[in-house]
């Protein structure tokens, strides 16, 4: 029998597993301390459980960190890790530290198989989903490293947030996200507030309506365009969940979200989406107006623009400065609280959309987004054919 790895269980898991062996609940929540706020991974060093208790754990159990093939540290202090996920896979993690917070950036998914046209993660195709115990590794790695390499006090906490916003499509791996996330979440676990956990997605409708019922934490939408025809071209999966399916999905996970508004996300391509008409249009659309619109739909939301971050054959450039703030200017004069994320760790390949670990394409989408590019029916505009 393979052991099974602890950091696959949330705590009503862990408890049903003890259960199973024989232990009751406040043991498994004891556990659960040594594993996630401790960052202990050898059950001999588990003091206050019995020797009983120690020697079923490692006949039956691990606790099954990644191991990181590598560690760079940028020099405004990012820190991104790449960890080997088997069959040829590699993620990346990111930390991103700040006066008053330490961010860190999870993958969900080793590739990813909506194919953003400006994302260097779909560009790799997808190879699979990770499993909840890879989610949890990759902040149980960060915290504990981070840990001894700030020398923390005891009980001071590294991370301090986490965003779903590394490789993959968080809500195209929701079984595995939901338990990843209440670990997150718990007391006993890393005690983040759902406030300060946000999964960001690229608009998969159904699943959005889900995470409200099951484990509403902050949404981040990525929008990056105004109507359908141009967020067809740049997010494909717009092609099954139009703008108007999506901003309800949004307006009704208001109703369950730790916070009063969504973050949409909107990456700033030069001469694609970056003109003053498509920062109204914008407007327009969150008020409930305009033809992609829910009629009479106001979607309560704050802006974060994001300067595109080139990659290699991405055959896209950034906005200009002045065009990015013009845009921005256009949102904030509507009343919309508008950001324009400062780029971190791009001198490490950190910052958004550069993540790129290696990937085996096994379901072929990068096969299949090529045909596409190269002109067959569903053909992906380039950047000139967008532009006109
Ligand atoms: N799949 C999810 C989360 C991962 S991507 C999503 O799409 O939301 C995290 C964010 O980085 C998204 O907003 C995405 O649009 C943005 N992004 C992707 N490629 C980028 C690039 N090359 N430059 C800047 N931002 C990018
Ligand atoms: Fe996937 Fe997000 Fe990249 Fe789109 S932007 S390809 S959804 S990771």
């Amino acid at each position: 029998m393979t052991a099974v790895n602890l950091l696959d269980f949330d705590l009503d898991a862990l408890a049903s597993w003890c259960a199973q062996i024989g232990e009751k609940r406040f043991r498994a929540q004891q556990l659960f301390r040594w594993i996630h706020q401790k960052g202990q991974a050898d059950f001999e060093q588990m003091t206050d459980l019995a020797r009983s208790l120690r020697e079923k754990l490692a006949a039956h159990a691990q606790v099954r960190a990644l191991v990181p093939t590598s560690e760079h540290r940028s020099a405004d202090g990012t820190v991104k890790w790449l960890f080997d996920v088997g069959g040829g896979n590699a993620i990346e993690t990111v930390y991103i530290p700040e006066d008053d917070r330490g961010t860190l950036c999870i993958s969900s998914q080793a590739g990813c198989a909506v194919g953003c046209r400006f994302c260097a993660t779909g560009h790799r195709g997808f190879s699979r989903n990770l499993t909840t115990g890879e989610i949890v590794a990759q902040l149980w790695h960060a915290e504990h490293t981070l840990r001894r390499q700030l020398g923390l006090a005891a009980g001071e906490r590294a991370i301090t947030n986490v965003v779903m916003m590394g490789m993959g499509e968080p809500l195209q791996n929701y079984g595995a996200l939901v338990p990843a996330l209440r670990v997150m979440l718990d007391d006993h676990g890393y005690g983040l507030s759902r406030r300060r956990v946000t999964v960001s997605t690229s608009g998969m409708v159904p699943m959005i309506e889900r995470l409200r019922e099951d484990c509403p934490v902050a949404l981040a939408v990525s929008l990056h365009a105004p109507d359908n025809a141009l967020r067809d071209a740049l997010v494909p999966l717009n092609r099954k969940y139009p703008l108007a399916e999506l901003m309800q999905a949004c307006s009704d996970y208001l109703e369950r979200a730790p916070r009063d508004f969504i973050t949409f996300e909107y990456c700033m391509l030069d001469g694609v989406n970056d003109s003053p008409e498509q920062a109204r249009a914008l407007v327009e659309l969150v008020n409930g107006r305009g033809p992609a619109a829910v009629p009479g739909l106001r979607v309560p939301c704050k802006f974060n623009l994001i300067p595109f971050n080139p990659f290699p054959d991405s055959g896209l450039a950034c906005s200009p400065r002045e065009r990015v703030q013009a845009f921005a200017r256009v949102l904030q004069e509507a009343g919309i609280v508008t950001t324009i994320r400062k780029t971190r760790g791009d001198d490490i390949d950190a910052a958004c959309g550069q993540l790129a670990g290696e990937v085996r394409d096994r379901t072929n989408v990068r096969v299949r987004l090529q045909r596409r590019r190269d002109g067959g029916v569903e053909a992906v505009p380039t950047a000139a054919e967008l532009r006109a």
